[in-house]
């Protein structure tokens, strides 16, 4: 039993050691010295794979013990329920666990009731806006891969979401654990932690580099594995790991490529090497797998890697859908699957051990910079980390591929023997700065500019900058456009300078809005309203089905509107305000437009060709645009809004019914990112609609449109569909059969010949079933139809 783990639960020492925990790996020991378990905050800078989870939950479960409740923040949301199944292991010493996710402007109250609470930084952030009362209950907080403070997009939450945490809470037991980084006793300074720090594996680590005909290692030793001209490095690494046996075992292979794209066709050229290396067993199971890809989505994507993995090369990168991801880590785990080709995604936190490590590219394009850019020694040295099972293998390597001399040095010096890079804060930037202060202020941290700068005083970058000034320049910036925009108040009378959220600034906190995006869309909302005045007087918009508007009425069987058909007959000629009234009509394209050109999307890049194409679209539909479009000349304006444009138009053919693969296609992205767009413009619609009704001159008919344009990405839908695809297990397909077998509603479903309800759907009976309960039809089995009999008569 591990020893000197007094403190927790009777019994976790036997549990831990009934799954291979016979005893503390030295870094865990040294943060139990350390005092983790006694409630001493800690920063485990230590290697990937080295144990950190295990010094986490030790922390939290003698937190738990002592009367507490913890809360442990991924760095993403794939990771979310994976840590969450990890620590339900727990719960047969009473430890509860709830993972929050979803929505960010809710309060999560049912979380109160958890002993651990697992969620991103962006979640606690928005949870605490949202005045969750049980943050005051935290005792312990654990913040995995916090070396993450770096990155300039999702840092800075983090940074100040701890630093809020820790306001609240003086007495909070802070757990930080990191990757070997060059600073990390400054993050323990941040965080008035105690530091444990080590290059300590439980498995040796050989880096290497290979060129010609072997690979260098880093002590000297080197392995031959000769490559002729013309023959591919990666396949030969690759087979070279298999055919070495090991216990009887070939080694798999982890691949790393800088794209997508690279890890598909990696996959496809790699499975070459690894099917003529299968046993007939692994045929039949990688076959069965296959198959189990192929059922969980009708996409190319998926087609793909069904089509790699039966010859037992996977590949794995963010555009997947999860359920895939999940199948491919835990068959490469399983050691079916020989050779996964990824992006660094995968060095992020997933699990995922393999023989080797083969780093093929180490620069990647990078659009800010304009060009290929060296990967960050951390994001390598994190890639290599994943090399070497233990229990399976005597080490693990990890390779760097150079097709010279030159190379070879180059990739020594700048990978192999260097130290990762210090962190840096990424807070004083104005867009971080400009969503935290208005957050600060509007979640009562701080009531004056003073105290906002107090406040600030607890980041990691007051704690590392030399540059006292550039903060409170960068806030007095900020807190300019807040003002000037309507988010906050300032009371410059008297010594101190008063700050406070006007009632829009706290709905923008609250929302998890940046308040740049909410200004947007408010500006763009506005210009409707402006114009809408003149159009009403002849563009009449009523409800297509005769019922009433009514804003507030969230239920799916909501009203649909329509123009009236006299605006159609009347000419443009005796309108002098044509022009306006061109911009009166709100449709789905303005406002996934209006969203897109937020900062809250990641809009979709523009490819060659693609600047041509879409300054086509851009003037055939600029009527439909809420906003004034930029001029061609503005070239860096223009080219955002195009992007915006593409990105648009891709909600919009979600919303007409395209197919996946089809957008998938068209975008050049995964079903994953068809996916993850659709839901970051639902969100921003849901947060519009909110703003619209909050502030005076928007227009109610708008409010409507927002509503309708929102349903229509919710369900991937016409407009006619609405109400049939909001019943439970129909689905945008489903709903356009039945719709075309003249079913147009939920009163139809109700009503229907069941032979149609069948037919349309393809003769499925348990579904049809499913559905017409859904429907609330009282009465749902198929008639004469029993499943057994018509499968007894086939047999006859
Ligand atoms: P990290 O978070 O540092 O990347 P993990 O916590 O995922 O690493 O640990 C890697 C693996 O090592 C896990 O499978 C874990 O169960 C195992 N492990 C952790 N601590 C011990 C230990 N003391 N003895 C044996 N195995 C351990």
């Amino acid at each position: 039993e591990p020893s000197s783990l007094s403190g927790l639960p009777a019994g976790v020492g036997e549990a831990l050691e009934a799954e291979g925990v016979a005893e503390l790996y030295p870094p865990q020991q040294a943060a139990v010295e350390a005092g983790v378990v006694d409630g001493e905050s800690l920063v485990a800078a230590v290697p990937t794979a080295s144990g950190k989870t295990l010094i986490a939950e030790l922390a939290m479960l003698s937190s738990i013990q002592r009367g507490g409740k913890a809360l442990y923040i991924v760095p993403l949301r794939a990771l979310a329920s994976e840590k969450k199944a990890e620590f339900e292991r727990w719960e047969e010493f009473d430890v509860t666990v709830g993972v929050s996710t979803g929505n960010y402007d809710s309060d999560g109250e049912w979380l109160a009731s958890r002993d651990i609470i697992v969620a991103t930084s962006e979640k606690v952030d928005s949870l605490i806006r949202n005045g969750a009362p049980w943050i005051d209950d935290l005792t312990c907080v654990v913040s995995d891969e916090v070396h993450l403070v770096d990155d300039s997009h999702r840092g800075p939450t983090l940074e100040v979401t701890l630093a809020k945490l820790r306001k609240v809470n003086p007495g909070l037991q802070t757990v930080a654990l990191s990757a070997t980084v060059g600073n990390a006793d400054v993050i323990a300074d941040w965080l008035d932690a105690e530091l444990v720090e080590s290059d300590w594996r439980p498995i040796e680590l050989h880096t290497g580099v290979h060129f010609g005909n072997a690979i260098n290692f880093d002590d000297g030793s080197q392995r031959e594995v000769p490559v002729e001209r013309g023959e591919d490095q990666t396949a030969k690494l690759v087979g070279d790991a298999l055919d070495t046996e090991e216990g009887g075992q070939g080694g798999s292979s982890l691949v790393f490529v800088n794209s997508r794209r690279n890890a598909e066709s990696s996959a496809r050229k790699l499975g070459e090497v690894t099917s003529s290396r299968l046993t007939g067993e692994e045929r039949d199971r990688l076959r069965d797998l296959a198959e189990e890809i192929r059922g969980v989505s009708d996409t190319d994507t998926s087609e793909d890697l069904a089509d790699a993995v039966e010859q037992g090369s996977a590949f794995h990168h963010a555009g997947l859908a999860s359920e895939h991801r999940s199948l491919v880590e835990d068959a490469f785990r399983d050691r079916l699957i020989k050779c996964v080709s990824a992006t660094p995604t995968l060095a992020a936190g997933v699990n995922t051990p393999a023989r080797r490590v083969i780093v093929r590219d180490w620069r990647r394009y990078d659009g800010e910079f304009g060009g290929m850019k060296p990967l960050d020694v951390l994001e390598v040295h994190q890639m290599c980390g994943r090399a070497g099972r233990p229990g399976l293998d005597p080490y693990g390597e990890a390779v760097l591929l150079a097709n010279d001399a030159d190379t070879q040095e180059e990739l020594f010096e700048r990978y192999v023997w260097a130290e990762a890079e210090p962190v840096r804060s990424k807070l004083a930037a104005e867009p971080a700065l400009r969503t935290h202060v208005l957050a600060t202020i509007a979640s009562g941290f701080a009531a004056t500019r003073e105290g906002l700068l107090s406040f600030l005083d607890n980041t990691l970058y007051a704690a590392q900058t030399d540059d006292e000034g550039r903060l409170a320049a960068v806030t007095d910036t900020v807190l300019e456009y807040l003002e000037v925009n309507g988010f906050v108040e300032r009371d410059r009378d008297g010594g101190t300078e008063g700050l406070a959220a006007t009632g829009i600034g706290h709905t923008v906190s609250r929302l998890y809005l940046d308040p740049m995006s909410a200004a947007e869309i408010l500006d763009g909302l506005r210009t409707v309203a402006d114009a809408g005045d003149a159009a009403a007087a002849d563009a009449e918009f009523v409800p297509a089905d005769g019922g009433d508007a009514d804003p507030d009425d969230a239920e799916p069987g909501f009203t649909t509107y329509t123009r009236g058909d006299a605006d159609e007959t009347d000419g443009d000629a005796d309108r002098p305000d044509s022009d306006d009234d061109e911009r009166s009509a709100v449709t789905p394209l303005g406002l996934y437009h209006l969203v897109s050109r937020t900062p809250d999307t990641y809009e979709l890049y523009l490819k060659s060709g693609d600047r041509e194409e879409y300054t086509e679209v851009c003037y055939e539909r600029e009527p439909e645009f809420l906003g004034d479009v930029p001029s061609e000349y503005e070239d860096v304006r223009f080219e955002d809004w195009l992007a915006a444009l593409k990105t648009a138009r891709l909600l919009e053919d979600w919303a007409n019914e395209v197919d996946e693969d089809r957008i998938a296609e068209r975008y050049g992205v995964g079903p994953g990112d068809i996916r993850g767009k659709v839901d970051t413009a639902e969100w921003l619609l849901r947060a519009a609609e909110t703003l619209a009704r909050d502030v005076d001159g928007i227009d109610g008919d708008v409010v409507v449109q927002v509503r309708e344009a929102r349903k229509r990405l919710e369900y991937g839908v016409r407009e006619e569909l609405l109400d049939l695809a909001g019943v439970r297990n129909v689905g945008r397909k489903r709903a356009r059969r039945l719709y075309e077998a003249g079913i147009e509603s939920r009163a139809d479903l109700r009503e229907a010949d069941k032979a149609v309800v069948l037919g349309a759907l393809r003769g499925r009976e348990r579904t049809a079933e499913r559905i017409l309960e859904n429907a609330g039809r009282e009465d749902p089995s198929i008639d004469g139809v029993d499943p057994d009999s018509s499968a007894s008569a086939a047999a006859t």
